[in-house]
């Protein structure tokens, strides 16, 4: 057992002056990931800085027509709030594919965004992790990578490589939705768009997110767009309740007389961040729903795509999933 410190600012300044103050201190918001991964001596906080006190739990209606989310919110108010599941089904859908109810009345809106990869080795102190143990080197390029990424991998230089994924069903959603990440940090407020949120390995593999030292989210909010009639999160996984997405996508369309007018599809479960690819959106639009072509979108999203083994069968699935969200999310009939 680890020896650290506890205190329980009542505010967002004083939670970040504490976080700016102690070096090797740490925010637990529901606890759900930070805790294991302290049981799991993968992270050693010396302090940690429990914000659950601060008012970012609301969920309310922006000046521009979109939605706030509180930081703090949990993931259960969030899915089953009025608004997001009225404005913004594509979100509720994703987050209740997530983990068990149980989780979800702890997790929050904020720790979903930081939750860590699921990476077996990144958890087994006892083999090398580029991102648990920066230089050690990578226990999942040359070992069992069925749940690994296929996309936007760094797997050149053992001492940076990484295959992860980035396993939270709520930030592909996101993705899809162009949401904006609120932070405050020692130098004020800032905001950044959730497709530069979340970051790719390349020479860091170590670091998940774009977020500086000292800064804490505040909230997430969604643009006025939401893609209320047309929209699917499909999740494929080994069980059908608890697991992480080998796969997902999350489909927003627009679609008016029968003609689509705006497309956003995302993926979870093939990169260390959610994936888009904007050229394969832009395929779809203008196209009516009959004459536009899924399988050339999903093999263009998917281009560029490597297996390493014991994942490679993820880059047919993941072309399969995007085909059938899109034929979902249109409501056009399939046999199966
Ligand atoms: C068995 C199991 C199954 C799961 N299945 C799924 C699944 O299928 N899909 C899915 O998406 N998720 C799944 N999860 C993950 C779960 O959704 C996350 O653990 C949860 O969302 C994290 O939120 P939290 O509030 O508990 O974060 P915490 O564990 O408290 O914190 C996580 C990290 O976020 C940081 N942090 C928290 N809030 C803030 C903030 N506001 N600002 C800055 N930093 C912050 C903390 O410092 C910490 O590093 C699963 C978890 C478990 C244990
Ligand atoms: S894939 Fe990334 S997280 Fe997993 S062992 Fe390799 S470096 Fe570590």
């Amino acid at each position: 057992m680890n020896r650290f410190s506890y205190s329980r600012p009542g505010n967002v300044d004083t939670a970040v002056g504490e976080l700016t103050r102690h070096e090797g201190a740490k925010f637990i918001a529901g606890g759900t990931n930070l805790l294991d991964l302290m049981k799991e001596n993968v992270e050693r906080p010396n302090h940690l800085i429990d914000i659950n006190h601060l008012a970012l739990k609301t969920i309310e209606d922006t000046e521009d027509g979109g939605l706030r989310l509180g930081a703090l919110a949990t993931n259960a108010d969030t899915a089953y709030n009025d608004k997001v599941e009225s404005r913004y089904p594509l979100l509720s859908q994703a987050i209740l594919a997530g983990a068990s109810a149980q989780l979800r009345n702890m997790a929050t809106n904020g720790g979903n965004l930081f939750q860590r990869t699921r990476c077996y080795y990144f958890y087994d102190t006892g083999t090398p992790c580029n991102k648990r143990e920066p230089g050690s080197g990578c226990g999942a390029f040359n070992g069992f990578n069925r749940i690994h990424a296929i996309l936007g991998t760094s797997d050149e230089n053992p001492e940076t490589r990484c295959i992860a994924t980035h396993p939270s069903d709520m930030a592909v959603a996101l993705a899809a939705l162009e949401a904006v990440v609120r932070i405050t940090g020692p130098n004020g407020e800032r905001t950044v768009p959730i497709a530069d949120f979340h970051r790719l390995p390349g020479n860091e593999p170590w670091l998940d997110t774009t977020i500086q030292p000292g800064e804490l989210v505040t909230a997430i909010d969604l643009p006025a767009k939401g893609f209320s009639d047309y929209y699917a999160y499909i999740k494929l996984r080994d069980r059908q309740s608890y697991a992480f997405a080998l796969v997902s996508v999350a489909v927003g369309l627009e679609i008016e007389n029968n003609q689509i007018t705006d497309a956003r599809i995302a993926l979870g479960g093939v990169a260390h961040k959610p994936w888009r690819k904007p050229e394969a959106e832009a395929m779809l639009v203008g196209k009516t729903v009959t004459e536009a072509d899924f399988q050339s979108v999903a093999e263009t999203i998917l281009s560029g795509a490597k297996g390493y083994g014991h994942n490679t069968f993820k880059i047919e699935l993941a072309k399969r999933a995007i085909v059938r969200a899109l034929q979902r999310a249109a409501k056009i009939e399939t046999k199966s």
